[in-house]
């Protein structure tokens, strides 16, 4: 009989010739302990955490940990299963209405991560009769909900408006709706999306706009709603999705709307109605973070302060950098082979970012991303650049010290 594995032999190939038989695989890397949301203990050594995500370094919060401990007590371990079969908990309530009132929209739902969230609003919202148009740069989450929708799904030039509108004129009569799903902030590269072109381009059309805010809530805006909000398109905007797990430093997700329909996903959408919903003390603790984010605003201040060091002054070091200042900076490497390079020798020097390799990665890019924490010490920060600038010059990716 032929093993049922042997289709990833290209895979486990393609693993070794990167990677040889070391444990050090991005995927296999264990966290012994966390000494705070940006140090933690590796291999008994410390190191600096910049590809956490934790973008407010809320996750320490003491008042969300608190309310976390509480709703445990109160409410046990978990849900044991989802709302249409064990019912909605108060909970569930306090925290939709947080974030319908964060977000200002009629409706929120939350999901139990955020990849169920795009999953079950993508293919709630679009059905076989449906056109989805995609940015060709997003997540695998809003790939997946586009397939399990079972609509047309068309992928547009990555944050071109011109090619969105090129390829909307060409549909022609179309029997359903047609659903544009684009990111805010898209986490390889840093990059933002156009959203007021975009909006143009979808109203001139007649279709229906999804943003999917996951890296770019509690990160962008005045009020930290995210990208729409910064861009003062929130209004033009009809479906925002989102995450717990980065500003919001839990694991979970949400998607809100002023559609006055859009609770219908309760009883339409598979991934909200056939999986458990959010565990007690993961809807506590974010109700917690919430609330904070709301009344904190310096969090995003001293999130800016670290994005715009970090970026610069790797920039000033030579590196190639993937997008202007976001508090995701993506260096990009020539190839493979001297990205894994680069980051063995940044995480054996104590400096932890995230490996990216094509073909998951725009333009099939070799990057080294580092995100920017609030919680990043000014000195954390310092002591990333000059590793980087140490293995840069041991690698010959910037120039030798004048
Ligand atoms: N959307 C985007 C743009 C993401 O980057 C991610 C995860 N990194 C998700 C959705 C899924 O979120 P979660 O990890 O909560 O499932």
């Amino acid at each position: 009989m032929k093993d049922i594995f042997d289709k990833y032999l290209p895979l486990e190939r393609r693993r070794r010739e990167l990677f040889g038989e070391t444990r050090d695989l991005p995927f296999a890397l264990t966290v012994e302990r966390l000494l705070s949301p940006t140090r933690a203990l590796v291999g008994g050594r410390e190191i600096l955490l910049f590809g956490t995500n934790n973008y407010l370094g809320l996750t320490f919060d003491p008042a969300a940990i608190e309310a976390g401990i509480r709703a445990l007590r109160e409410w046990g371990t978990g849900t044991t299963g989802s709302r249409i079969a064990n019912g909605t908990y108060v909970l569930h309530r306090q925290l939709e209405q947080a974030f319908a009132r964060f977000l200002d929209r009629g409706t929120a739902i939350v999901f139990t991560t955020g990849y169920q969230a795009n999953l079950a609003t993508i293919s709630g919202l679009a059905g076989p009769r449906d056109v989805i148009l995609v940015d060709a740069d997003s997540h695998a989450s809003i790939y997946d909900g586009c397939r399990l929708s079972g609509a047309t799904v068309i992928r547009f030039r990555h944050n071109d408006p011109e090619d969105l509108d090129r390829r909307l004129s060409r549909l022609g009569e179309v029997e359903g709706s047609v659903l544009v799903v684009v990111e805010g902030l898209y986490s390889m590269l840093g990059d933002v999306a156009p959203l007021p072109e975009l909006c143009a381009v979808v109203r001139r059309h007649g279709a229906w706009l999804l943003v999917d805010e996951a890296h770019s809530f509690g990160v962008y805006g005045a009020r930290g709603r995210g990208l729409a909000e910064a861009q003062g398109v929130e209004r033009e905007v009809h479906f925002v999705a989102g995450t717990f797990s980065k500003s919001l430093g839990a694991v979970g997700g949400f998607a809100a709307s002023d559609h006055p329909r859009f609770e219908l996903l309760r009883i339409a959408a598979r991934p909200y109605m056939f999986t458990a919903s959010p565990s007690p003390a993961t809807m506590a603790s974010v109700l917690a973070i919430l609330e904070r984010i709301g009344r904190e605003p310096e969090l995003r201040s001293r999130l800016w302060d670290n994005a715009r060091r970090l970026h610069a002054g790797l920039a000033e070091l030579g590196f190639t950098l993937g997008a202007p200042v976001s508090p995701v900076v993506a260096v990009v490497l020539p190839d493979e082979r001297t990205a894994v390079r680069a980051w063995q020798r940044l995480l054996a020097e104590g400096v932890y970012v995230n490996l990216a390799l094509p073909p998951g990665t725009p333009g099939r890019r070799s990057l080294l991303r580092a995100s920017v924490s609030a919680a990043h010490e000014p000195e954390e920060i310092e002591t990333a650049l000059a590793t980087f600038a140490r293995i840069g010059r041991e690698l010959d990716l910037v120039a030798p010290r004048p």
